[in-house]
């Protein structure tokens, strides 16, 4: 039963498409359990750049089964935006099956997310302002409209009417903007369920049949654990869970059928928006990794915080997911650096104690500051190597550091954007003995 969950140990944009795509190959179906359009993956295939944002890169693979899960917030323009945008490239899209009970995204959402971010104004969460917060919001409200609504003309239109009408007193009573026309909504929709209904299918019955015969099937989880909205620097989060159990309840199996959960881990830390940052670095090592990582935001252009890798906050990812391997990416990218830090505890400013654990709350994370291991940096052979013993002796010890604190092997690892430059260190695909 090899089925594997794939998760961000950190903040998200830890390189998860490229290490996805690579397990995709292998994989008979591939499934999205959480999120949203805001897991933007880049995938380079067959010589070409696919940019993604909903379905998963399987896609790419013919014959793979992909699905969107119940736990995905879909927007219905954004999914045949990429269909059409699949199909123009050649791309046979027929593996796609499409969950009734995801939730659907609709243009007031959009609206509520961006007035809710201004509102704000400096204390904003940093929302992709996709609408995918507030379509979360009526999934718990128990209001949302889902896959199976679109795809019922009347079910759809009774069910919109009462959600404009609610959502329009807010958007003019509270933040003072246009309100929404449901005939408008419904024309710019209901074509569209004509180019998903296809694809609609029971994802539950399809995942856990895939399990029970042993396929390979890969779950892959959109942003970070220390972006989940229970387990994460609350309220800087998203609004669903990326750790490994959202798996269960987004795609709908029990927690023993997963075998083997890799975390997928940037040599360094990034993140986008606001909240407390052990390891963030304020000088020009910081700037330096942010230029040759590219580290900006893929929509925004924002530059993204950036810092020294925070095993703390590993440890705490192996702990929310049982972590069972690692796959550390960017090797490549600290290459050139003379010294290198890594944050192996955190020492609580006020009572002067370390610890290995990661606290709970902003306000316990802010007290912490981190405590560093520094090591000898390598050079740009990092690249080229084949096997991971040709990598450079330092970056072992540095890959050999991160498997000792975190107590999970490095599995996997990334020596460039480039498909070709990943060692497999074990086989990922193969049940654990049990
Ligand atoms: P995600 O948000 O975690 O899915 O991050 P992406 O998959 O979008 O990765 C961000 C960028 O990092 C992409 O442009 C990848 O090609 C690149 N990337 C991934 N792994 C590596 C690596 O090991 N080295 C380098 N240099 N780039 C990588």
């Amino acid at each position: 039963m090899p089925a594997v969950v794939l998760v961000g140990a950190q903040w998200g944009d830890e390189g998860k498409g490229k290490i996805i795509d690579y397990l995709a190959a292998e994989a008979d179906v591939v499934v999205r359990y959480q999120g949203g359009n805001n897991a933007g993956h880049t995938v380079w295939a067959g010589g070409r750049q696919f940019k993604l944002r909903l379905i998963p890169s399987g896609i790419l693979y013919p014959g793979t089964i992909c699905v969107i899960g119940h736990g995905v917030v879909v927007d219905p323009r954004v999914l045949v935006e990429e269909l059409d945008y699949l199909e123009r490239q050649g791309v046979d899209t027929s593996g796609l099956r499409i969950s009734p009970a995801a939730h659907l995204i609709l243009p007031y959402h959009v609206a509520l997310d961006e007035a809710e971010e201004d509102r704000k104004g400096a204390g904003r969460i940093g929302t992709t302002r996709r609408g995918i917060g507030p379509a979360y919001m009526d999934k718990f409200a128990r209001v949302g409209l889902r896959v199976e609504d679109l795809l019922e003309e009347e079910v759809f239109l009774e069910k919109l009417a009462a959600q404009v009408a609610e959502k329009n007193a807010l958007l003019e009573r509270v933040y003072g903007l246009p309100p929404f026309k449901v005939e408008e909504i419904a024309a710019a929709y209901l074509p569209l369920a004509e180019r998903i209904r296809p694809y609609v299918a029971n994802t539950v019955t399809i995942v856990s049949e895939a399990v029970e015969s042993g396929k390979n099937v890969l779950f892959e989880g959109a942003q970070g654990t220390l972006l989940d909205i229970d387990f994460g620097t609350y309220p800087y989060v998203t609004a669903s869970h990326p750790i490994a159990g959202g798996a269960c309840v987004g795609a709908g199996i029990g927690p023993t059928a997963i075998d083997r959960v890799i975390g997928v881990v940037k040599a360094y830390t990034s993140r986008v928006g606001e909240g407390p940052f052990p390891t963030e670095l304020h000088d020009e090592v910081g700037q330096w990794i942010r230029e040759r990582g590219q580290e900006y935001g893929t929509v925004t252009g924002r530059p993204r915080r950036i810092g020294w890798l925070d095993l703390v906050m590993v440890r705490y990812a192996r702990r929310l997911s049982s972590l069972t391997d690692l796959a550390l990416t960017r090797l490549d990218t600290l290459a050139g650096l003379d010294r290198i830090k890594v944050c192996v505890a955190y020492r609580d400013r006020e009572t002067g104690e370390e610890t290995r654990e990661f606290p709970i709350g902003l306000r316990a994370l802010a007290r912490m500051e981190p405590v560093y291991v520094e090591m000898e940096g390598w050079g740009e052979e990092v690249a080229r190597a084949t096997r991971y013993e040709e990598l450079p002796a330092a970056a072992r010890r540095y890959v050999e550091l991160v498997e000792e604190v975190a107590g999970v092997p490095v599995s996997i690892l990334g020596i460039g954007y480039d498909r070709q430059q990943t060692i497999h260190r074990r086989p990922i695909f193969v049940p654990r003995g049990r």
